[in-house]
């Protein structure tokens, strides 16, 4: 999925990609198909771009290892220059943190590394079943959303709890 410079035009086009290729389904997986919908034109010698991905990963919940759910967007903004001085350039004049301006070598757009990239990007950090899950027993690997299993038992009240804990520390 390139796009040479030669392609765009100076009005913008809006270009709209579903599924497949680019996405990177061996590391995420996803229901439904991805789609990503982009905004180009050429401005003198450089490119700018502008998008939305969209997309639906399903997700182990990082303490229960439930699978979520999830429905992501991410906006990106881009600049595509082939002259070095303009990248230092427009990063002093835009200011706009969120517009990012890339360096290529070729006049071509490789868009497929720029949407696998937005994937990785609009990934959350941390992901939960719920802000309550309380993941596995550290006993017995019960998930204790789904079941109570007997190791916590008798934690508080029991004559035993203290000793329980102490023979836990060892
Ligand atoms: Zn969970
Ligand atoms: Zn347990």
């Amino acid at each position: 999925m390139k796009l040479p410079f030669v392609e765009i035009s100076q009005q913008t086009s809006r270009l709209t990609f579903s599924g497949a290729g680019w996405f990177p389904a061996e590391e995420v997986s996803c229901s439904g198909a991805p789609q990503v919908e982009i905004l180009v034109r050429r401005k003198d010698k450089d490119v700018l771009l502008e998008g939305v991905l969209r997309f639906c990963p399903v997700l182990p919940c990082d303490r229960c290892g439930a699978a979520v759910a999830l429905t992501l967007e991410e906006e990106f903004e881009y600049i595509f220059t082939l002259d070095e001085k303009q990248v230092e350039a427009h990063e002093v004049e835009i200011g706009d943190e969120d517009c990012v301006t890339v360096c290529l070598k070729e006049p071509v757009i490789d868009l497929g590394e720029l949407f696998r990239e937005q994937v990785y990007l609009a990934m959350p950090v941390k992901t939960l079943c719920s802000e309550e899950c309380r993941g596995l027993c550290p006993e017995c690997g019960a998930v204790l959303k789904d079941e109570r299993c007997s190791c916590s038992k008798g934690d508080s009240d029991s004559p035993f709890a203290v000793l329980e804990k102490l023979r836990r520390k060892k």
